[in-house]
């Protein structure tokens, strides 16, 4: 837990009492505050009163006497419209700020020589790989590492600052909305597609919350495949800030060769072997020079200015263009924070990956399952689809708006779609000549389509990538994601952490 300072002797308001905002409370009356909680539902507000904390209807309370509002990011701090807490606080001149914030006093508050480094994630899609992936990284590199946030752990829940310490944290657009002074060492922005837009006004809303992650950030690294990174990353170049940009090229075949200038060699931190050697898995670019400039991440390789940075093709874990750009952030972010270059690199292949996330789960004969079961939306599941020349594709569950409208390109490589939940219908109707069926549940799309891939005798991919939300028919992604490993593995399939 990391006590917050900041608030000793003085009542702080606290409402909606998920894990975050019990834990805030806890990290609060651990600074020294007087924490003041309520939540709509009875059976929280138990809980908190059986954990001895002081629980007082916030519909009639005394504003005046908070020192501040922390609000839980499930509550609209705008739109639709503002939560009833934030008219209140508003009302009576109390700020509103959430964990992150709190989090990002506790740090402030700390002698400057003490304070942990902290690595900020945020986007649209990548988030989780990302944070996890940094953090695997860095702890391979040997730096005590913590990592939370919006994954796993709630930020405040992670073990008190030590110096030398680093904290990688994945935010959320809501968390960043209720942050005023969060300073992160390393920000990251992933990419930026329309998501949330109800509880940001629309777009521009989404994109201002995202944005703030930059703020006070020492270094920002941007993904710049859309406009809306692009703009960000011109705004922050304009301002004078450290930044780098990461571009994603859909095309592995260019500049393949690493070229490496005889001014990068004098200026890198490390020396260069004999330039004449053919194992280009050596001629890595030796510095990130003044941690500015572009990184590509295409399928297999980072690139910086043209040069081969890492190779990718052996981080088993790390298929596909979207998984490139995440490696460019975790290069970036671990090189940043004094990394060496090699030992980057070995972190990014030894990267065991995420569950639910394109892992790949069994194999049975010639056919791999693969579990992206985390593809809520279009997007990500494009990621996924362009990953594989052929696909059996499972895909359905609760449709988000404009289905698989933009995933049309790619339907030339899905064999066949077995599609399951309330989107199946439009989804079929969406696939139009594309080989599909109706399989309705996970069980009988796994069925059928481990025994159509098997029927063509040949290397084939049964991947779930559903393109919609899980709620139709499971509690969350991952419990869809484990619908799936068990329906595999009812089929007699070879568990990959057994091959
Ligand atoms: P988040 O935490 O932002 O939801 P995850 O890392 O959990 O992101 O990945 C969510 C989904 O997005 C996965 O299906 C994955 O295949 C896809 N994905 C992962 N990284 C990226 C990326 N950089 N760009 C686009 N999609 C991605």
């Amino acid at each position: 837990m990391i006590p917050v300072p900041g608030f000793e002797g003085r009542r702080v308001a606290v409402f909606g009492l998920g894990r975050s905002g019990l834990t805030a409370a806890r990290a609060l009356k651990a600074g020294g505050a007087l924490p003041v909680l309520w939540d709509d539902s009875v059976s929280s507000r138990m809980q908190a009163e059986a954990e001895g904390f002081a629980v007082e209807d916030l519909t009639v309370a005394d504003w005046s006497g908070f020192a501040a509002l922390v609000l839980s990011p499930g509550a609209p701090l705008t739109h639709p419209k503002p939560h009833w807490t934030v008219g209140k606080a508003g009302d009576a001149g109390v700020e509103v700020i959430g964990d992150i914030e709190l989090f990002a006093r506790s740090i402030a508050a700390l002698p400057e020589g003490e304070r942990p480094r902290v690595v900020a994630i945020t986007g649209t899609n990548g988030k989780s790989t990302t944070t996890a992936l940094i953090g695997w990284v860095l702890k391979q590199a040997g730096m005590t590492v913590h990592v939370g946030g919006n994954i796993g752990i709630g930020v405040l829940a992670l073990p008190a600052p030590t110096p030398g310490a680093v904290y990688v944290i994945e935010v959320s657009s809501y968390q960043l909305d209720l942050t005023t002074s969060f300073a992160p060492d390393v920000a990251i922005l992933t990419n930026i597609s329309p998501d949330h837009l109800d509880r940001h006004g629309g777009m521009e809303g989404y994109v201002a919350a995202k944005a703030r992650i930059f703020a006070h950030a020492d270094l920002s690294l941007v993904g710049v495949d859309e406009d809306w990174g692009q703009r960000m990353a011109a705004e922050l170049e304009a301002g004078g800030r450290a930044g780098t940009r990461i571009l994603t090229s859909a095309h592995p075949g260019e500049s393949r060769d690493p070229v490496l200038s005889s001014e990068t060699q004098a200026s890198g931190d490390r020396g260069r072997s004999d330039p004449a050697q053919t194992d280009h898995s050596k001629d890595w670019v030796p510095a990130f020079a003044g941690m500015s400039g572009e990184i590509e991440a295409a399928p297999g390789r980072l690139t910086i200015g043209g040069r081969m940075a890492a190779d990718l093709t052996r981080a088993r874990s790390l298929p596909g263009r979207h998984n490139a750009q995440n490696a460019a952030f975790a290069w970036a972010a671990a090189r940043a924070l004094g990394v060496s270059h090699d030992a980057a690199v070995e972190g990014l292949m030894t990267f065991p990956g995420l569950a639910h996330r394109m892992e790949e789960v069994a194999r049975l004969g010639r056919v791999r399952f693969i579990n992206d079961s985390k593809a809520t939306n279009a997007d990500a599941a494009r990621q996924a689809l362009s990953s594989y020349d052929r696909s059996f594709w499972v895909a359905g569950g609760r449709a988000k708006a404009g289905g698989i409208d933009d995933l049309e390109d790619l339907f030339p490589r899905v064999v066949e779609a077995f599609l399951i939940g309330e989107a199946a219908g439009p989804f079929a109707a969406r696939l139009g000549d594309t080989p599909h069926r109706i399989s309705g549940d996970m069980a009988s799309a796994v069925k059928a389509a481990a025994g159509t891939a098997a029927a063509t005798g040949r290397e084939e991919v049964v991947l779930l990538s559903p393109a919609a939300a899980s709620f139709d028919q499971y509690p969350d992604f991952e419990a869809r994601g484990e619908a799936f490993r068990a329906a595999v593995l009812d089929l007699g399939a070879v568990p990959a952490s057994a091959a």
